[in-house]
């Protein structure tokens, strides 16, 4: 998974199409991620005994990471995440874009 909580993203597919949010949780298994805001379905609930919460309640679905594009913290925009290895052997996220190619933390 190239995307991680707190990530910007942006979503490239689906009915939130163009959505930006910000990454809550992230799901490797699945290759899912749960973005604020995007992906919200409405649940009805009714007052039971432990369920505090009634109403209307908006709640996030998780998102498959292969329709959200990693804003760059850096240039601002949409972009395929490269990886490179670093001289200690861990992975850094690099943009894309020739312009830029900045490490994203
Ligand atoms: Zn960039």
């Amino acid at each position: 998974m190239k995307i991680r909580a707190d990530d910007n993203v942006m979503v490239i597919k689906g009915r939130d199409r163009g959505k930006q949010g910000q990454v809550t949780r992230t799901f490797p298994k699945s290759g899912k991620a749960l973005v604020e805001g995007v992906n919200t379905v409405v649940r009805h609930t009714k007052p039971t005994g432990n369920m505090r919460q009634a109403g209307i309640i908006q709640k996030e679905m998780p998102v498959p990471a292969s329709n959200l594009m990693l804003i760059c913290t850096h240039c601002n925009k949409p972009i395929r995440v490269k990886l490179r290895v670093l001289a200690d052997g861990s992975k850094a996220r690099v943009c894309s874009r020739d312009e830029c190619g900045e490490v994203i933390e």
